[in-house]
């Protein structure tokens, strides 16, 4: 656990994987087709807050080029057909959101400060430093979480199930294929950490699965990704050995389903 480094950068080698050869084979698609033209990208913002605390995150992301390194990932490696807004900024509240009407991506920098918050109270011993790069981790895990709802919007991708579950699902693959598995756990990590473990009616009633769920989904992808290098998820969370041998498959379909309906769109 917390033994990441910062997974910056690599959406071009996800890419490298899914980009479509176009020359031969039958894919089931129209091999021959036009590319999908690149008509948008990616604008970056990031709003000053008044608030001490908040401005220090914004300026510790600004420091390490977060939006420009998000939406550079994007903007080289997908056609979007038209501009979106990647903004980092207060909002009053603690969250991250596309908005649809917009085009207009969102990261609150209170979710940052809660996040941090949680990693530093979760009891872990954890020093300043892993509770930033846990943060940072999982801030950014967020960010291609919102990322996932804004192609789905943007590139009309059809889902199937809970769109809450295909981009949670978008994100960890992510970050597996950029080599940063052990990120995406310090991610799923924090769902374990802020789920009480008594779910009420309004969570039950909610889009996204239980914060738990979103944690052993996060586990089974990154354990099936490669389950010699992840063993230690099964030793801490002996509860997943039931689920464990069908975890290589869930991370396959999942690798899959995103390299495809990504493929029209690589650059
Ligand atoms: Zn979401």
């Amino acid at each position: 656990m917390l033994r990441a480094a910062l997974p910056l950068a690599f959406l071009v080698t996800v890419a490298g994987c899914a980009a479509p050869t176009n020359n031969g084979g039958d894919t089931g698609t129209d091999v021959g087709a036009d590319k999908v033209p690149d008509k948008g990208d990616f604008q970056v913002q990031y709003e000053p807050s008044a608030n001490a605390d908040l401005q220090a995150w914004e300026d510790y992301f600004a420091g390490i080029q977060m939006l420009e390194s998000v939406a550079g990932g994007i903007n080289d490696t997908f056609a979007l057909p038209k501009d979106a807004l990647l903004i980092m900024g207060e909002c009053g509240f603690s969250n991250a959101f596309w908005t649809s009407k917009d085009k207009s991506l969102a990261l609150c920098l209170e979710l940052a400060n809660d996040i941090a918050t949680t990693f530093a109270n979760g009891g872990l011993g954890l020093t300043n430093e892993q509770v930033v790069q846990a943060t940072v981790n999982t801030y950014l895990w967020v960010s291609y979480h919102e990322m996932g709802h804004a192609l789905i919007d943007l590139l009309d991708l059809p889902t199937t199930g809970k769109e809450e579950d295909a981009v949670d699902q978008f994100s960890t693959v992510l970050f597996i294929e950029g080599g940063a598995g052990w990120a995406a756990v310090d991610a799923g990590y924090f769902f374990y950490l802020v789920d009480q473990g008594v779910a009420a009616p309004t969570d039950l009633a909610d889009e996204h699965a239980l914060g738990l769920q979103r944690f052993y989904n996060v586990l089974c992808l990154v354990y099936g990704s490669d389950p010699k290098e992840y063993a230690d998820l099964l030793t801490s969370f002996p509860e997943m050995e039931a689920r464990a041998p069908r975890c290589k498959d869930e991370y396959l379909d999942a690798t899959d389903a995103w390299t495809r309906l990504l493929e029209p769109y690589a650059l």
